[in-house]
């Protein structure tokens, strides 16, 4: 188990797709011995109801009070900070950059959770798309929120979306059919001041691969991105740190000596061994 990356990618129960306890997932962390997580709620503006009822939308002051009760018990045995997973979507930017105008979090993640609406997650999202299509719809979306959103610090899971491409249709992922939108996409990233994540979750769906790829995270930093953070992206205790042994040689392959953590919004960067 490689324990000296922190996990700044984790989910608990105040996600509605998480049952874990906040403390139980502290407690997995503090076992492994992990220098520092960061809790990254999901807050997703105008998610479909689900039964009626809102789903995803995080009840701020509850939550950021008792991450701090838990940082304040926890604060000899692990650093703990208070994070948010923010949905981003052109049509919620407004509320997006008004979010937390106390500034009070550590570090907000921004992701796409749904496009124009619908989450690629479900199976509807794709029909009546050629599938390459919708998978380019996918990144000039995340290319309109860059430049729209700014209230958040690293784009999450950037090429999530394969993790959804049906598998009852014929077609090949080749990450070489995109490179003119994914090197559009990381050069507003890094010309926006903002950075990205590796994201181990991939290697649990069996991608056998970080969400973005190797490839991906090579080119963010050819282009001359340096900031990247770490994480599982666990719902579950026994998720956090997933993978994360492989962690220092993809970011080294890449070119990186550091990996970021963020406190208060600002970026601090830790040298790999
Ligand atoms: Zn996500
Ligand atoms: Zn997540």
């Amino acid at each position: 188990m490689y324990n000296n990356i922190s996990d700044f990618h984790m989910h608990s129960a105040f996600s509605d797709d998480s049952d874990a306890s906040a403390r139980s997932m502290v407690e997995q962390a503090v076992s492994l011995g992990l220098p520092s997580v960061c809790f990254t709620e999901h807050n997703d503006f105008d998610y479909p109801l689900e039964d009626g009822k809102t789903v995803f939308n995080i009840n701020l002051p509850e939550y950021i009070k008792s991450i701090e009760s838990l940082k304040h018990e926890y604060r000899d045995k692990i650093d703990i900070r208070t994070g948010i997973e923010q949905g981003l979507m052109k049509s919620v930017c407004d509320r997006v950059n008004s979010f937390d105008s106390d500034k009070e979090l550590d570090f907000i993640i921004g992701s796409s959770h749904l496009v124009n609406g619908a989450d690629p997650y479900y199976p509807d999202f794709w029909d009546g798309f050629d599938i390459r299509r919708g998978i380019i719809t996918y990144y000039e979306s995340i290319l309109e929120n860059v430049n729209t959103c700014s209230n958040f610090d690293v784009y999450g899971h950037i090429d999530y979306i394969i993790r959804y491409i049906p598998k009852d249709r014929i077609f090949e992922y080749r990450e070489s059919d995109y490179l003119e939108i994914i090197d559009e996409l990381l050069r507003s990233i890094i010309g926006h001041g903002k950075g990205i994540e590796i994201n181990t979750a991939g290697f649990k769906y069996g991608l056998n691969r970080p969400n973005p790829s190797d490839f991906i995270i090579k080119r963010y930093r050819e282009l001359g991105g340096e900031i990247i953070t770490t994480g599982s992206d666990a719902h579950a205790p026994e998720h956090i740190a997933f993978a994360f042994e492989k962690v220092p040689d993809i970011l080294k392959n890449a070119g990186f000596k550091y990996y970021t953590v963020f406190k208060k919004r600002r970026p601090e960067f830790i040298k790999l061994d």
